[in-house]
């Protein structure tokens, strides 16, 4: 587990050094510790940090972040929805995974159904009684 979580955090490193270099790229040498204010985001800074960050980037940085806490409450690896534990081998290919593959497919079936129903709007009445 110690290695995953030095893994992420050098991926959080790298994209905090990625974005830190774009938003200020002319700090003679001194690189900018958005670390930090990543870390202690006040209101003001977040919505800075808003402009700054891609959605992607956001994302990324909430999945990487959700995974260090759930490192550290020791439910990182374990379905969210179930429980069960997630095997090895998928977390090696999604490091990001939260459910096991019988949850997410399922998640996903629903979130398709739910799709599908909004966009379907108001349900077909089937044909009732017809009146004589
Ligand atoms: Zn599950």
């Amino acid at each position: 587990m110690k290695s995953l979580k030095d893994m992420l955090l050098r991926m959080r490193e790298d994209l905090v050094r990625d974005i830190a270099r774009r938003s200020k790229p002319s700090t003679e040498g001194i690189m900018p510790d958005i670390g930090d204010i990543l870390d202690s985001v006040s209101e003001e800074r977040s919505r800075e940090l808003d402009m700054i960050l891609t959605d992607r980037e956001k994302k990324k940085l909430l999945q990487i972040d959700d995974s260090l806490d759930r490192i550290e409450d020791g439910s990182y690896g374990l379905c969210e929805e179930c429980g069960v534990k997630i095997p090895k081998g998928r977390l090696k290919v999604m490091l990001f995974a939260k459910y096991c593959v019988e949850c997410q497919e399922k998640l996903e079936r629903e979130e398709k159904y739910m799709r599908e129903e909004s966009e379907e709007g108001i349900k077909k009445v089937p044909a009732g009684e017809v009146e004589e």
